[in-house]
């Protein structure tokens, strides 16, 4: 891939060009402490993007919702801080705009990638999206909502592969590695991957992006947590900030080969 056909520009970083995109930051925006110290962390790091749900899609009506408009007052001030670029879910029709005020980038979620009318709200806003696969999605059905944002008049849909429902249970889904090769060849839109939701395990969040890093993959969405074990969702998948040093270390390698299959490839199509 010499970089996608259709790439995307988030205030100034780039998906689908010669820049491997690294969004990192807790499944949800818990406190002003907790995400202005994973914000920090994540971009002395490099990271180019803070995550972080406002609005939490929970599979239980019990668990942790989020922090709503609060929380997206504290995603803003991390971005203060930092100039790190915020990615955040919106989950409703009515939510569109409040999230559109503050996002750099609107998230569609795996539960709502087939809602069709929040894709046409999202759309409209004139904000790119993260387009998460739906958990039983085909890619035909994921490039088919990707093409209908685009066709309400979203500028930029960057695709992600955050694993499908299989038969197993040893791991939360099933990373699809090969769906990340095919949608980029059938979409023509920058692909990244979500680790920590493919696996649920944060012990196999490294090795899950290795992969995600050779098959050419855009970037990566990571969820990063000050204090897993405590954390309010996600956090048998989150990394500590230990964890995702190590992890941003060990990949340093096989970025370098990623820039370099990249620079070669733009070479040749010049
Ligand atoms: C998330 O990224 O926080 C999330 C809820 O992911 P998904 O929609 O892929 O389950
Ligand atoms: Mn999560």
């Amino acid at each position: 891939m010499v970089g996608s056909r259709m790439p995307v520009e988030v205030n100034g970083i780039g998906f689908g060009g010669q820049d491997f995109v690294v969004i990192a930051g807790p499944c949800a925006v818990e406190s002003e402490d907790q995400i202005l110290r994973t914000a920090r962390f994540v971009a002395g790091l490099g990271a180019q993007m803070l995550r972080g749900g406002a609005f939490k899609p929970r599979t239980s009506p019990y668990s942790f919702q989020g922090l709503g408009a609060e929380g997206l007052e504290l995603l803003a001030a991390a971005r203060r801080a930092t100039g790190l670029r915020v990615v955040t879910e919106v989950m409703a029709t009515g939510q569109v705009e409040t999230v559109a005020a503050v996002a750099d980038m609107l998230q569609i979620g795996s539960r709502s990638m087939h809602n069709d009318e929040l894709l046409a709200a999202a759309g409209e806003t004139g904000k790119p999206v993260l387009l998460k696969r739906g958990m039983t999605a085909t890619v035909e059905e994921v490039a088919d909502a990707a093409e209908l944002l685009r066709a309400r008049g979203c500028p930029g849909v960057v695709i992600c592969e955050r694993g499908i429902r299989t038969f197993g249970a040893a791991t939360r889904n099933t990373c699809d590695i090969a769906a990340v090769a095919l949608l980029q060849k059938m979409t023509g839109l920058p692909v990244i991957v979500d680790p920590s939701h493919a696996t649920g395990r944060a012990d196999l969040v490294a090795p899950v992006s290795k992969a995600a890093v050779a098959i050419g993959a855009d970037g990566l969405i990571v969820e990063v947590h000050p204090e897993p074990p405590a954390a309010l969702s996600d956090g048998r998948q989150s990394l500590s900030f230990p964890e995702f040093r190590d992890m941003v270390e060990e990949l340093q390698p096989h970025l370098a080969t990623w820039r370099e299959t990249r620079a070669r490839a733009h070479a040749l199509a010049r």
